[in-house]
């Protein structure tokens, strides 16, 4: 390992970040890509189309204010698509369009092979669906790090199914059945609970393969999650899923200072939500308010908006709820009548953007209501907030299951049938809604035990990224493999 004033003084090792086209990808790996500029001689550039880098510009200028500089390498988001200008992301789009952004996918490939090859960085980290990156990497003699924002659990349990296809052949959708040659627990799921590709032929399921060999074939992979959460998980995927692993997470908490502005852009309604939140739970007592949020691509049909409503207003807890969709869905036919007013002061509806990371650090918050997607379960348990579970779509109820049966640190809002495909699911009442919050918050009941989880979960993370310890540790240990592969190939090693 080159010592700092060393690497300092050596060529800078250029590393090219290139995100899937979702806000849950892009935040995260620019949060790694702000680490690695915190490090002598290494320079970070996201590779990113244009409307996906004004989200990360504040993430980008914060980084920078602090003498940490990410370079970004914009290239365009592909025509053929046929997406209206400025939609590039996932969470731009409706459901019924979201095919089009994995097409995109597809048709980015020739402007990435371009690009890479005309800079020729030192090292690639792209994201999962960008395959072809291995090969562009193996012909130009460069490692090529592949990049999940899916935890260890969800990808070791998607993995086992497609080896061993064991729910092709329960009796009904509803039918429990055992993850095959999972470590742990023994965990059971049912086949509607299971993400879209592994129960009909999908974009996915075309593309799993060549995912999985480009995958295995890369030089490692890099994890946002942290070794301690996963262990298991971590020693079983390093031995079945990849050549090597870093687990470098949550990354989210190595930038304390830059949680407001993480993902939500420039514009003045994000900045505008992001003052009124702030503001809002400024006025509230310690653990009062619950925080519900979906994600950044997941929505409720309005039914089930209505049904959140009544149930949210009964459950006699104050709470902070961020709506997300397009237009449509942030219309307010579907608010009971009066309700706004009812709920005045007690309860706070943001549209659009909200700073998830900086809210649920507020100490007003108690409680998490979560879509289980991976970034937010690691930003809930960072900030000590015991969870109440409502996944919605692909991986969601996976993770569910590390929540609820594994860690321990949440509970199922709902138990009656639930599917990851939308026109299959059913309007959870109001009345389950306030009876789930109820119970988890009254008394010193389950709730409590969850509480004292998640905090010693968010000690263990906080130590995790410190300096030394496991997250940090492995993240070192990848740069200083990038820097020695980078020697080697001055030197004119070619890499395996
Ligand atoms: N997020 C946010 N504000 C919002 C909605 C989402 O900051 O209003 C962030 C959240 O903090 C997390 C990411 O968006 O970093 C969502 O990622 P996750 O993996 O939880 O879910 P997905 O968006 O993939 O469903």
């Amino acid at each position: 390992m080159a010592v700092a004033g060393e690497e300092a003084r050596a060529p800078k090792l250029r590393v090219f970040f290139i995100p899937f086209f979702a806000t849950s990808h892009i935040i995260p790996m620019t949060d790694i890509a702000c680490q690695f500029a915190k490090r002598p001689g290494v320079e970070p550039t996201m590779v990113i189309t244009a409307a996906n880098a004004a989200l990360i510009r504040p993430t980008l200028d914060h980084s920078a204010s602090s003498g940490y500089t990410v370079q970004l390498l914009l290239y365009p988001f592909p025509s053929a698509a046929h997406l209206p200008s400025g939609i590039e992301n996932l969470g731009s789009v409706s459901s019924d369009e979201s095919w089009k952004i994995y097409k995109a996918v597809d048709l980015s490939r020739d402007a990435q092979d371009r690009i890479i090859r005309e800079h020729t960085p030192d090292a690639i980290i792209s994201d999962i669906p960008f395959w072809w990156t291995t090969a562009i990497a193996k012909d130009l003699g460069i490692p090529r790090i592949t990049f999940h924002a899916a935890g260890v659990f969800p990808q070791c349990v998607m993995n086992n199914l497609v080896k061993n296809p064991v729910h092709d052949h329960v009796p009904t959708d509803s039918h429990q059945f055992t993850i095959p040659d999972l470590p742990g627990p023994s965990i059971k799921m049912v086949k509607s609970e299971l993400p879209e590709f592994l129960k009909h032929h999908d974009f996915l399921t075309s593309a799993w393969d060549d995912l999985k060999k480009s995958q295995l074939e890369s030089y490692g992979v890099v994890v946002n999650t942290f070794y301690e959460l996963e262990h298991e998980y971590c020693d079983y995927y390093r031995k079945v899923d990849c050549q090597r692993a870093w687990f470098v997470g949550p990354v989210a908490l190595c930038d304390e200072q830059g949680k407001a502005g993480r993902g939500g852009g420039e514009s003045e309604a994000a900045r505008e939500n992001r003052e009124r939140c702030m503001r809002w739970l400024g006025g509230k007592e310690a653990g009062s308010v619950m925080f519900v949020c979906f994600g950044s691509w997941c929505y409720l049909e309005d039914e089930q908006l209505r049904e959140m409503a009544l149930g949210l207003e009964a459950s006699g807890m104050e709470f902070l709820w961020v709506l997300r969709g397009d237009g449509e869905h942030l219309k307010t036919e579907w608010m009971p009548e009066g309700w706004e007013e009812r709920v005045q002061g007690k309860g706070l509806v943001v549209k659009g953007w909200a700073p998830q990371s900086a809210i649920l650090d507020h100490e007003a918050v108690g409680v998490f209501m979560t879509h289980c997607g991976w970034n937010s379960l690691l930003e809930g348990l960072g900030c000590r907030k015991p969870i109440l579970a409502w996944p919605l779509a692909f991986d969601h109820f996976i993770t569910e299951r590390l929540v609820v049966e594994v860690l321990k640190v949440g509970v199922r809002v709902w138990d009656g049938f639930r599917s990851t495909i939308e026109k299959e699911k059913v309007v959870v009442p109001a009345e389950a809604i306030e009876r789930a919050v109820r119970k988890f918050i009254e008394g010193s009941g389950e709730g409590e035990e969850m509480r004292k989880r998640a905090a010693k979960w968010a000690e263990i993370a906080g130590a995790a990224v410190a300096e030394g310890d496991s997250s940090h540790k492995d993240l070192n240990s990848l740069i200083d493999d990038l820097f020695v592969l980078q020697r080697e190939r001055k030197n004119g090693k070619h890499i395996e």
